[in-house]
């Protein structure tokens, strides 16, 4: 069971204030990083439609006065975002045709994602979720009976992926209200969350995420998206071992993405930093091809000579598995190297 909150309610958690803090004005992330106010960027009309959205802990662990920093690459919206390049759609990974009522995407065997929300706590450059027409799709929105409806009516689905967006935008009570009805699912054995927050927001792990995470009956996988190495600092280290504490295990995905992750040291050095912070490194992805985020490809056979080199280097259980997502497939396509 999980237990009622008995904190109280006076003010909003920290976490929410951290982010209405959050930098969206790209000339108040320059002047904080020291970098040339001049620097080119996409034009402001054209960001309307996906903001510059950066936590203050997550922008405080980028180098001052350095514009390739690689966790400032992956906020930075520069001007390439406008160019038009052929093969990078909308709907790259195929998944608007999937959406189900409810925010159900049932792609496959025997695990369901609900795309929870629509909001996050950061906004990545390289996502596919900038052109995703949330409005339609999320669950909060008073749609769970028909979330749970969906699951019920299908008894092969034993694991809930919380997704997003970012599920841990939702409030503790509106989490704990949709967890507490997937644990009287008798069918479900596993709820696994995808979030990005416990790195760029680590305030998000406190005492009300913990109670409903440690109250479940359902065994919790929690998936952090962390690029690089340095997104890891103390802050994000202390947040992990709490949720570890409260009996999730962790797994890693990142993104292989040019001028960010793309050498064999900073994988490397990525996979060893989150096994100190008890994160096993599960996927890294190609990038899905949405439109804006050209720039930040990296040709499979660049990815291929990498993830050789990376597997020579470590233990094998350090390796990540280098996966895409094809739009039909029934699982992520496993990239042999
Ligand atoms: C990626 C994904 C999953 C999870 O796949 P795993 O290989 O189990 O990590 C589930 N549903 C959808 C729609 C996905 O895109
Ligand atoms: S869904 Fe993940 S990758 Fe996309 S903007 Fe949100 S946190 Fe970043």
């Amino acid at each position: 069971m999980i237990p009622k909150p008995t904190f109280s309610r006076q003010q909003a958690p920290l976490w929410q204030h951290e982010l209405r803090k959050a930098f969206a004005r790209p000339a108040d992330l320059l002047e904080f990083l020291q970098l040339d106010p001049a620097l080119p960027a996409l034009q402001l009309e054209r960001l309307r439609d996906f903001p510059l959205r950066v936590p203050h802990g997550f922008a405080g662990r980028m180098k001052k006065g350095d514009a390739s920093d690689p966790l400032f690459l992956q906020v930075w919206p520069q001007a390439r975002e406008a160019e038009d390049t052929p093969g990078f759609s909308q709907d790259a990974v195929g998944d608007l045709h999937k959406l189900k009522p409810g925010g159900l995407i049932h792609k496959y065997e025997g695990r369901a994602l609900v795309v929870a929300t629509g909001a996050c706590a950061i906004n990545c450059r390289y996502c596919f979720r900038r052109h995703f027409p949330y409005s339609d799709a999320i669950a909060a929105r008073g749609h769970w009976q028909e979330t749970l409806r969906q699951l019920q009516s299908d008894p092969s689905i034993e694991e809930v992926i919380l997704s997003g967006g970012d599920p841990l935008s939702l409030s503790d009570d509106k989490l704990a209200e949709l967890v507490t009805a997937l644990d009287a699912l008798p069918q479900l054995r596993r709820l696994r969350i995808h979030t990005r927050q416990p790195v760029v927001l680590p305030e998000r792990v406190d005492d009300h995420l913990l109670s409903w995470i440690s109250g479940t009956r359902l065994k919790v996988a929690v998936v952090i998206h962390a690029n690089h190495a340095n997104e890891l600092d103390s802050s994000v280290a202390a947040a992990l071992e709490r949720l570890r504490d409260a009996g999730a295990t962790l797994l890693n995905q990142a993104v292989l993405l040019k001028g960010v992750n793309d050498s064999v040291s900073a994988l490397e050095d990525l996979s060893k930093k989150l096994f100190d912070c008890g994160v096993l490194p599960y996927y890294l992805h190609m990038l899905d091809r949405v439109a804006g985020a050209a720039h930040f490809e990296i040709p499979l056979e660049e990815a291929t000579a990498l993830m050789q080199a990376l597997s020579s280097r470590l233990s094998g259980y350090l390796v990540p598995r280098l996966v895409r997502e094809d739009a039909g497939a029934p699982s992520k396509t496993l990239l042999p190297w």
